[in-house]
Formats: structure tokens, sequence, C-alpha cells
């Protein structure tokens, strides 16, 4: 049975004015059926995992290197993250492929670090409006499936994000027939690679303007196992709501 994951990524958001956020949200669901991470900077790492030890929330961190330790000016790597009392870390999100050129084989080789550190990761992947329009998503996908996992995963280890890039931020959510196909799509294609058993283990995640407003019909999606949020997670006020959707889906 997957347990249900509703992870939030504050992206380049948030202080330690911020971190009574994830107070807030630990202290409202602490009897949470699904499990909550919150990825905020990695500035806050640290602090906000005084809010985590126990409780419902893990954290994570929002991308690693792919090396141990070394010369890498302004880079983290999977053991500092580890350190820091991140648990999990989002890797290959679209905002990392566009604004640092990444692109399958390092997310790859970023996966293999974290795994080997002890993280688990959330690999995103997702297609542009101009590849949906010329009907290439499941195209895109599949190769970002091949070429951003590593062999070495396991259902407890890995987590898939689906993120349309022209659903992230913008408002616009693909319709529950699109999610469903493109989830549909990426379970058998684990399933090929990974075998049955392990496939039905991972868990698939849909991000892209996921809101208070239209959690519950996502999350009522088969293999829609959570969410990937970004806006809607930066405050209690608006993750509360996906969190309680996803608990009662
Ligand atoms: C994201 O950045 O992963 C995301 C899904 O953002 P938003 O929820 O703001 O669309």
């Amino acid at each position: 049975m997957r347990r249900k994951l509703a992870a939030g990524n504050w992206k380049m958001n948030g202080t330690s004015a911020d971190l009574g956020q994830i107070e807030a949200l630990a202290a409202a669901h602490s009897g949470a059926i699904s499990e909550i991470m919150i990825a905020p900077p990695h500035t806050l790492l640290h602090r906000a995992s005084e809010f985590t030890k126990t409780g419902p929330i893990t954290l994570g961190a929002q991308d690693c290197h792919k090396r141990e330790s070394g010369a890498h000016t302004g880079d983290i790597s999977a053991d500092m993250l580890l350190d820091a009392g991140a648990s999990y870390v989002i890797l290959g999100h679209s905002e990392r492929r566009t604004e640092h050129d990444e692109h399958d084989e390092d997310v790859r080789g970023k996966a293999r670090a974290a795994l080997k550190a002890g993280l688990r990761v959330i690999i995103c992947m997702g297609e542009e409006l101009e590849e949906r329009e010329a009907d290439n998503t499941l195209d895109i996908i599949g190769g970002q499936l091949a070429g951003s996992i590593p062999d070495d995963i396991s259902g407890e280890t890995l987590v898939v994000a689906y993120e349309p890039i022209w659903a992230i931020g913008t408002g616009k959510v693909p319709t529950i027939a699109q999610i469903s196909e493109v989830h549909d799509f990426i379970r058998a294609r684990l399933a090929k690679r990974f075998g049955p058993q392990v496939a039905r283990s991972i868990r698939l995640l849909y991000g892209g303007s996921v809101k208070p407003a239209n959690a519950a019909e996502i999350f009522a999606v088969d293999n829609v196992d959570g969410a990937l949020v970004g806006g809607a997670s930066l405050t209690a006020q608006d993750f509360s709501p996906i969190i309680a959707a996803l608990d009662a889906s």
C-alpha cells in the first residue's frame, strides 16, 4: 500500500520569519494519514528540523550536487542535506532544468549521490506546452523517465513527480483525463523497467497549480499518490486544506 505524500516546494522563498508556517502545519496535522514533506530553502533546513524531529512532517531539499564534496563553490552535497535534517531531495525540477541547464544525465547523477547518502529522491519531469500541443507528451515523459532515474531505486527511495511545465505557477491545470493518462503511462513504464511489484510501490505525485479548490478532484485520480505543491505550500493556511483533501482521498 502506497502512503500518500503531500510535498511542498518553497523554492527561493522563506526566511526564519516563515518557520512558524511549518510549526503551525505540524500542530494542525499531528494525526495526518498522509506523509507531509516541506522543502524549504537550504538556509532554513537546520532550523526547520526543530519542528520536524517528532510529528508528521519530514524535510526535503530542492537540489544537491552529484559529488560528495570538493571544490564546487556555492553547491551543496547530499550528505550536507542529510546532516541539516533533510530526508528527501527534489531533483530535476523544471526550474533547475531550465535555469541551470540540467539534463537527464545530470539528474541521474544527482539521484545516485542522494541515494548513496541515504536520501529519498523526488524526481520531476514534465512537458512544455508546445510538446503537449504537438501530442508528444508521452514521448517526452518516457525519455525523462529512462534518462533521469538510476537503476538502483526502490519504492522506498523513489518518488516520481509529473509536473507539466506549462502548469507550474500559472494557474493552468491539465484535464483529469490528461493527468490520468500520464500517471498510468508512468506506472506502466516503471513496471516494464523495474517489475510490477516495485512499480506498484513507487509513489507518483502530480504537480502544477495544485490549490485547495482543485486538490480533491486531482487526488481522486488512480495512480495519483499525492502532490508536489509550490505556491500553495508557502502558508499553512493554503497547504492545510490540500493535506486534508489528500487524507480524505
Ligand atoms: C512546483 O514548483 O513544483 C509547482 C508545482 O509549483 P506551483 O504549485 O506553484 O504550480
